[in-house]
């Protein structure tokens, strides 16, 4: 089993509270939510970020964000969400296993 803990909760070896699920993509309620809905979505392809995505990933990619509306529907987000994306320390990804942030239902947490 790799050490990756995203890997470890699409595996279902550490708990995770789940909202939808297909053959490429897993999606779950972020631990510490900023947010009144914050779902993590990621591949279940092991990709660390973004950057280390490589054109074998085009579909896969493609796939991920258009999964992205769609879980949006589910949770209500009748109005609009957010994406975000941090790809790297640079860009204050903590956890490697690449993964878009869904937020949405009220304000949000930032501005861009
Ligand atoms: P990032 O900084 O973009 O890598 O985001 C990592 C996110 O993973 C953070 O928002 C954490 O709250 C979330 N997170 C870490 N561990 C877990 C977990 N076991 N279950 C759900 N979310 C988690
Ligand atoms: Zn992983």
């Amino acid at each position: 089993m790799t050490d990756c803990i995203f890997c470890k909760i699409i595996a279902g070896a550490i708990p995770s509270k789940m909202v939808y699920q297909d053959e490429h993509v897993y999606a779950f309620r972020d631990i510490h939510p900023k947010a009144k809905v914050h779902v993590l979505v990621v591949p279940r392809k092991h990709i660390a970020t973004l950057a280390d995505a490589t054109d074998d990933d085009q579909t896969l990619l493609g796939y991920m964000a258009l999964s992205l509306p769609k879980i949006a529907q589910a949770e209500g987000l009748t109005t609009g969400f957010r994406t975000v994306l941090n790809t790297g320390h640079g860009g204050g990804q903590e956890v490697f296993h690449m993964h878009y942030h869904l937020l949405g239902g009220g304000p949000m947490p930032f501005t861009v």
